[in-house]
């Protein structure tokens, strides 16, 4: 593993917590970049890296957007995130869940677990038993906030949408509005159904072609193969999977005026924002579009920390902040000539004081 502080994703993280557990066979990383405004919050990923420098560039590179993420959606939370590397069985034993929760214990409340990719509402029941740190868990009550952040994110990341095609088309209505969907897992399937219901046209790629095919069976879209997502001529791309994807490449390759997807780190590197305002494409930027989950995920632990219960309502308040905000980010980004990330990102760093 080389040194985190060389790394060009280290950015003062506070805290880079490497785990081993021999008896589980638990290995993990937990990054925490910022305590500023509160414990460092972030979900889980459990994925099989090839090779596991891209782990510890990912709990960096996540972590690090937690903090913008919760700054910019008002939250009184830090960032972090956890990373589990899975084997190339990707295993996942209730022993190393345990671990991993003693783990989170140990750092007394400086870092909140929840859901992130490859990781379940069973999974954070599970690390639950072994820390109180931990959020994303399921309610029984249907008007309370609790479990799987993914239908809020997908909400949040809909409402993004529909405000990007109010700001760069001018289209009040998502009627007809064209959406190339790259990634249909819980964001991008659950922000496609609500797309489906506004009238959107939608376009679905997955690795997992079954997938896209049983979504666009169910909402009435097409689908296309995985590598040609990105090639579609539409109104939004909007990558809900993995994250890098806006790279040279992939920016030239686009044939839309709006990109808004649910994706973490969708930029591959910053010189990516000002490449696609370059193009004349409005972005919105990830942290901020996708923040749904974390909002409800952080008002349930918070509620659940402070003895109270938080109602659902209270949380689609918050969501309702997030086509707000990207409505300020991109008015200052077009009356000062920079792109609508280094205007997040500049919003952000003063909030965390950085
Ligand atoms: P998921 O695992 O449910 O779905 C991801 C989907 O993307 C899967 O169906 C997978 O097969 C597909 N996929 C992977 N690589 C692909 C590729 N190259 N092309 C097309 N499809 C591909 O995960 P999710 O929870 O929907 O998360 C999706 C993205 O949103 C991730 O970047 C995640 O970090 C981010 N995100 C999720 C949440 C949340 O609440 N779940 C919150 C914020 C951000």
């Amino acid at each position: 593993m080389p040194a985190f502080w060389t790394e060009a994703d280290y950015d003062n993280h506070e805290l880079v917590q490497f785990v081993r557990d021999e008896k589980s066979g638990l290995t993990a990383i937990i990054a925490l970049h910022s305590t500023h405004l509160g414990p460092g919050a972030g979900g889980t990923r459990f994925w099989h890296y090839a090779d596991p420098a891209g782990a510890l560039r990912d709990a960096l590179r996540l972590s690090r957007g937690m903090s913008y993420k919760n700054a910019m959606a008002g939250l009184p939370m830090g960032g972090g995130k956890g990373v589990i590397l899975a084997g190339p069985d990707r295993i996942k034993t209730p022993e190393m869940l345990a671990a991993f929760g003693d783990m989170i214990e140990s750092l007394g409340g400086r870092y909140i677990t929840a859901e992130d990719v490859g990781m379940s509402e069973p999974d954070m029941v599970a690390i639950a038993q072994r820390t109180r740190y931990v959020t994303g868990l399921p309610s029984t009550d249907e008007s309370a906030a609790g479990g799987d952040p993914g239908p809020f994110t997908a909400k949040g990341v809909f409402m993004g949408i529909k405000a990007a095609v109010r700001h760069k088309l001018g289209k009040d209505s998502l009627e007809g509005v064209h959406v190339a969907m790259q990634g249909t897992g819980s964001v991008g399937g659950g922000t496609a159904r609500l797309l489906a219901e506004a009238g959107a046209r939608l376009t679905l790629a997955d690795v997992d072609a079954g997938r896209a095919a049983a979504l666009a069976g169910e909402l009435g879209g097409e689908t296309v193969a995985a590598d040609a997502i990105m090639d579609i001529e539409c109104d939004v791309f909007s990558p809900c999977a993995l994250g890098a994807i806006l790279d040279d490449a992939g920016i030239a390759r686009l044939r839309a005026p709006i990109v808004a997807g649910g994706a973490n780190n969708q930029l591959a590197r910053p010189q990516h924002g000002p490449k696609l305002a370059a193009r004349g494409i409005l972005y919105a930027p990830d942290y901020v579009i996708n923040g749904g989950g974390i909002i409800a995920v952080a008002l349930e632990y918070l509620a659940r920390r402070d003895g109270l219960r938080c109602g659902i309502a209270e949380v689609h308040a918050k969501l309702d902040e997030i086509p707000v905000r990207l409505e300020t980010i991109w008015a200052e980004a077009d009356a000062s000539c920079r792109s609508s990330d280094q205007v997040a990102d500049a919003m952000a760093q003063r909030l965390i004081g950085r």
